[in-house]
């Protein structure tokens, strides 16, 4: 294996668990549920491990919120979520 292949590995090895760290962080609940294919996705990408947790951690915590119970705004909309209901 040559050392620039070496270095990638290491670059991206200290990538994913910045990652890790930062977004079990962020939402605790991901403890060892990483989605890596993800995580492969914003490394990919050029991203800042940090900045890609925060992103995933903020949308795993919008998607697991209580669900909305919608009110009707007379429009079809919810108050609350904006939602068309
Ligand atoms: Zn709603």
């Amino acid at each position: 294996m040559s050392k620039r292949v070496d270095t990638k590995i290491i670059a991206r090895s200290r990538w994913y668990a910045a990652y890790e760290a930062a977004l079990v962080a962020e939402c605790p609940r991901l403890a060892g549920k990483v989605d890596w294919d993800t995580a492969n996705y914003f490394f990919h990408l050029g991203r800042d491990a940090k900045e890609a947790a925060t992103l995933i951690a903020r949308r795993f915590n919008e998607e697991h919120k209580p669900r909305c119970r919608h009110r009707d705004d007379g429009r079809g909309r919810c108050i609350d979520c904006d939602e068309f209901i």
